[in-house]
Parts: C-alpha cells; structure tokens; sequence
C-alpha cells in the first residue's frame, strides 16, 4: 500500500480531518455528555505527551491530512496545552478547536500566533438558570463575556448547541435570533447516544423538528440554503436578512457516514475510525515501543464500516446494547 493511500478506506473515503482529544477532564459537567457518576480516567502515564501528540499529528499531516481539531474533554484545561497549540500551529494545517470557552480569554493570542481562523464553542442554553443546569455548573456569564471577545477579536465563532427535547427546544428561535446582528454560526446538533448518558429517543429534537420550528417564524422565502462544504457534517442555513447563519447536523436522523473524512484520535492514544465505533487501535503502545504506527492506521481505516460503525438501522443504533459498548463522549471528544 503506499502510504498517499493509506488513508482512505475501504469504502474510497478519504481522511484528512484528524479530532485530537487532549484530555478526558473538564471543568463542566454537561449531563448528555459526562456520566452522572463520572468516569474512570486514564492515569497520566497512559496519556499522549505534547511529544507524542506532535509525533502523531506529523505523521497524519504527511500522510495527508490537512485538517486538525482539538478537542477532550475540555482541551483548554491540560495544562501544557499552549504548547500544543503553537506545535500543532506549525504544522501545514488547517487548525481549529472545540471548547467550552470558560478558559478562552486566555488563550486569544496563543491562537492568533497558531493560526486558529475558528473556534467551536458549547453552549446549550442562553438562559442562565438552564445552562447552570445542564452543566452541573456556574460559568454562564464568562462564556458569554468570551464569545463576545472572540468576535471583537474577529475570530468565526460557531456555538454548538445539543438539543434536547422539553429543555432546550424552546431557544431555538432565540439562539436564531442571535445570528441577526452577530456574524456567528449556531451549530444544532441532534442528540446522539454515548455510554452513561441516559439517551432516548424521546429526548432526541429531530432535523425535521428543528426545520418545522424555524419555518413557524420565518418564511420559507426568507430562509437561504446556503452551499455545504466538502465534507461538511452540517446542512448549512441562514435567514437572508441576518448577518450570521445556522446549521443543523443531523448524525441521528440523517446520518452523513457516506462522505466521511474523520478519524479520531483519544488522549490515550487510540485511534477510532468512528464516533460510533467500539473498536480502538492503540497507536500511543506502538509509538512507545519504536513501531511503525503506519500499518495500524491502515488496519483501522480499512476496518472502518460504511455507516455509524455498523448501526446502519434506527433500531441499532436506538439500541443500548450497542451504543453503550463506546466510550462516554467525554472521553472520545465529539
Ligand atoms: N469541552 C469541549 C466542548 O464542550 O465544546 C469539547 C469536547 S465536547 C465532547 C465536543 C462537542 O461534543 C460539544 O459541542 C458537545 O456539545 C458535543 N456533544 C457531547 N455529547 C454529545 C451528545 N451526546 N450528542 C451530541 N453532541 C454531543
Ligand atoms: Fe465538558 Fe464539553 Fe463534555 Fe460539556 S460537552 S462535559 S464541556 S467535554
């Protein structure tokens, strides 16, 4: 196999977008992501250093990746995580990073100087009681304050928001409206099933739902289909007379497996081909024990099923026995 192949699968699909979880501890507590009695952690000796991470980040960036996210658990909260950033910011890629945004002010100038152009941040609530809730804690107001800076900082701000149904279904509307004179992407995002975190479909607000509430408000000439990315997981709008846009990302009702370009990277240093799948190749053990970690990434990719790691049906996919033999999302890094 030569190694410009080895990242494709055995479905054509190509990967160059790599999602490098940092850390699997964080500073909230969201309850569809982290487990009610939390999670075991992986003692530090078994997670990726800044060397290890750059090693293997370097390695897909030659094989062809162009793309690189982090992501944890709260990636913001390592420690040595600026290293990182400005390591990772001088490799030829295209970087960015998912966040909770408590720590971001932090942070301005080490991802101007690492070329970060966008940062994803979460945030499921604009009502503070509620975000409270969900998160198990109190860090409203600074991530408001912080998503305020980003954009007077001129970084795009996407905020991602998970929808649950009878909590948070009802900000739709509100979170729409803050894309009227704000230049910012709100993320729907359908509630997906992970180890510990009490999914069913009842909860779930479905892509339909989110259209059907936007169309109770704004005509359907008002509303821009705007076009998708290559790739994109995101079917992407905007209401023709705001500044900003929305998306819907629909894994649950209208999955997007047949043009995935993702492979994941755990901060214990497993690879997953899959959001969904269960099935890890230990990259991190072969990079210790001065192996090629080449073959394994082609192990892993071709292995790689053609949707949601094999739970190609709603009643697979609905079913706990198979969505919770995966890591709790915590731990995988979304
Ligand atoms: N701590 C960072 C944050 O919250 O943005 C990064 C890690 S978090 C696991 C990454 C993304 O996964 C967040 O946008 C979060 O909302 C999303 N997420 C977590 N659990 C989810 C679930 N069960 N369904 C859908 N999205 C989920
Ligand atoms: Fe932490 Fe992000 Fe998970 Fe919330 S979604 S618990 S902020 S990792």
């Amino acid at each position: 196999m030569e190694n410009n192949n080895l990242l494709q699968d055995g479905f054509g699909r190509k990967h160059d977008y790599l999602r490098i979880s940092v850390t699997e501890h964080c500073n909230l507590r969201c309850s569809y992501c982290m487990p009610e009695e939390g999670i075991k952690l992986t003692p530090k000796p078994h997670l990726m250093t800044v060397d290890e991470i750059i090693s293997i980040a370097q390695t897909f960036v030659n094989l062809g990746v162009t793309k690189i996210r982090l992501t944890g658990g709260e990636p913001l909260i390592r420690k040595d995580v600026k290293e990182i950033i400005l390591r990772l910011g001088k490799l030829d890629v295209n970087l960015s990073i998912t966040t909770n945004g408590i720590l971001v002010s932090d942070f301005i100038e080490t991802f101007k100087e690492a070329r970060i152009k966008t940062v994803n941040i979460s945030i499921d609530s604009l009502i503070k009681d509620k975000f409270n809730t969900i998160t198990r804690r109190n860090y409203f107001d600074i991530v408001q304050k912080n998503i305020d800076l980003l954009l007077e900082e001129k970084f795009n701000v996407k905020l991602n928001v998970v929808l649950i149904k009878s909590f948070n279904d009802n900000e739709i509307l509100d979170f729409i409206s803050k894309t009227k004179n704000k230049k910012i992407q709100i993320r729907f995002i359908e509630f997906m099933p992970f180890n510990g975190n009490q999914w069913d479909k009842s909860k779930l607000v479905s892509y339909a739902e989110i259209m059907e509430t936007i169309k109770s408000e704004y005509s359907i000439s008002e509303i821009e289909r705007l076009e998708d990315a290559p790739n994109d997981t995101a079917k992407n709008f905007k209401i023709k007379s705001h500044l900003g846009s929305f998306a819907i990302i629909s894994s649950v009702t209208n999955p997007f497996c047949s043009t995935c370009n993702r492979i994941r990277l755990t901060a214990d240093g497993k690879l997953k081909n899959c959001l969904f799948s269960n099935s890890e190749i230990p990259l991190l053990d072969a990079l210790r024990s001065g192996e090629s970690i080449l073959p394994l990434i082609h192990q892993n990719l071709i292995s790689k099923k053609a949707v949601r790691s094999g739970m190609d049906d709603d009643l697979k996919f609905q079913n706990p026995e198979l969505f919770s033999q995966n890591r709790s999302m915590i731990t995988i890094g979304g």
